[in-house]
């Protein structure tokens, strides 16, 4: 049995003696994925006075705060057009709404995302083709796009999963070429950059024809209850998505096509001026839980930490892990003793799901399929300090020095 590679860990550790289960004591305190109590209380005065504006106001829906949200956001992501709606499944709905698709059109779809992303392909009576990803980036990228694409596709959908803008100069390579649509999924890469080949940067969800984001309480940039926004630089595809989301209307009860009722209030907007503000400061503390994560799990062989692209930023809305082994259930059992919440973000392709049986053609993908049995989500979020990384850290740094003493 080769132990150097245990020994040479465990030197480098100067904690050693810390890090056996004798001598960390589980946490009672409970600790949070996402600890959005501490983060109000920092920013509660602003919050405090934004509320109570929008409620001296009592213009609870629409009006000049929605605007100035609108506003902002089309300036802190460099795109000429934000259109706020309900929520991000409403946003991706919209979106695909203002396309024209007809019946049976093909829409390429990672299977690997949140149910949201192809619910509403399904929903709009469109086709869901569902693809695999990128083992090391989660994401999809153009080659795998492009072995999907038919007469019959109309559309792709990639999600810029846990933080990471997918590839999308050669993504909208390949759109280009075959005349597709791309909407991008952005619900968890608000803010990350992505840098194109000249070196020019465009924020993800603002490069393909369509963005999509949520502003649900745990994502990056969360309100206080629903949100969601819409992105383009299109002139003609912001009035479809304007008036798809109010309605089908252009004038007041005139309604040119059917629409739905998907409204960003004005409490949240209000929510989100402020929590807009502090939006690369929070990116910045998420980057530094991650790397203090990197530091502490990267020489364990059994880990394997996320892997940053050069060409997209990562803002971590999740910190996630792939166990090898198939060591991840045991893991979590470890967690679970000693309080530490985590996430399996996701446990089963979306294929596999009942209510998408009928997309399946009975060929798993291979990637998805091992990245559900083997990631890992840790607690991320913009109010961790050192003593809590570093309880999370040696707590999974003990049940990898375990499992070697075991093997030897
Ligand atoms: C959260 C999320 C959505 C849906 O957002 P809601 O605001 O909850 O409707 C869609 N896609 C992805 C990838 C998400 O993470």
């Amino acid at each position: 049995m080769d132990i150097s590679g245990t020994l040479k860990r465990c030197s480098n550790n100067l904690n050693v003696n810390e890090l056996t289960t004798k001598n960390i004591q589980p946490k009672t305190s409970p600790i949070q994925m996402v600890d959005l109590k501490s983060q109000y209380q920092k920013i509660k005065p602003e919050i405090d006075e934004a509320i109570s504006h929008v409620l001296n106001s009592t213009q609870f829906i629409g009006g000049p705060v929605v605007n100035e949200f609108k506003t902002a956001l089309e300036r802190q992501l460099k795109v000429k057009h934000v259109i706020p709606c309900a929520n991000g499944t409403d946003a991706l709905q919209i979106a695909l709404m203002a396309l024209g698709l007809k019946p049976g059109d093909e829409v390429i779809v990672p299977a690997f995302t949140y149910v949201a992303t192809a619910e509403v392909i399904a929903l709009l009576q469109l086709k869901p083709v569902m693809v695999d990803v990128d083992p090391d980036t989660f994401n999809v990228t153009a080659e795998i796009i492009e072995a999907a694409i038919t007469p019959e596709t109309k559309a792709v959908v990639p999600v810029h999963l846990f933080g990471q803008s997918a590839d999308m100069e050669p993504i909208m390579e390949v759109a280009n070429k075959h005349g597709i649509y791309v909407v991008e999924d952005n619900a968890q890469a608000i803010n990350a950059d992505y840098t194109f080949k000249n070196g020019e940067t465009h924020k993800a969800g603002t490069i393909g024809h369509i963005g999509t984001t949520s502003f649900f309480p745990s994502k990056n940039l969360g309100c206080y209850g629903d949100g969601g926004a819409i992105f383009c630089n299109d002139d003609d595809l912001y009035s479809k998505i304007k008036m798809i989301a109010n309605h089908g209307q252009v004038k007041k009860y005139y309604h040119e096509t059917i629409g739905c009722n998907s409204r960003l209030d004005a409490m949240q907007a209000a929510i989100l001026n402020v929590k807009l503000k502090h939006l690369d400061r929070y990116c910045v503390a998420r980057q530094k839980t991650a790397d203090y994560y990197d530091q502490a799990f990267k020489e364990i062989p059994e880990l394997i930490i996320p892997t940053r692209q050069n060409n997209s930023t990562h803002v971590f809305h999740q910190y996630t892990l792939k166990v090898e082994n198939g060591k991840r259930d045991e893991l979590g059992v470890h967690l679970k003793k000693y309080n530490i919440p985590f996430g399996i973000y996701y446990p089963l392709p979306l294929y596999r799901q009942n209510a998408f049986a009928k997309y399946y053609d009975g060929k798993p993908l291979l990637v998805t399929e091992e990245l559900c049995k083997s990631v890992i989500s840790l607690p991320i979020h913009t109010e961790m300090d050192e003593t809590l990384q570093s309880y999370i850290t040696a707590v999974l740094t003990d049940f990898f020095n375990e499992q070697s003493v075991q093997a030897i």
